[in-house]
């Protein structure tokens, strides 16, 4: 079960630096999650000013 990013991403990059495994990307409005890559480390969800990054 991947992490997912929610609608209050106000896409400030943090969370794409912090990811070990280059999962986020900047989508259209906000950022997003590759499910196949992420490996649920939470450090997005530690990261984000927002708490958008959710399990
Ligand atoms: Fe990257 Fe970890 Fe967030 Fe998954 S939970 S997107 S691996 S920082
Ligand atoms: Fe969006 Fe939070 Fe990532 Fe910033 S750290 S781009 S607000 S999910």
């Amino acid at each position: 079960m991947a992490y997912t990013i929610s609608d209050d991403c106000i896409a400030c990059g943090a969370c794409a630096d912090g990811c070990p495994v280059n999962a986020i990307s900047e989508g259209d409005g906000k950022y997003v999650i590759d499910a196949d890559a992420c490996i649920d480390c939470g450090a997005c969800a530690g990261t984000c000013p927002v708490g958008a990054p959710q399990a």
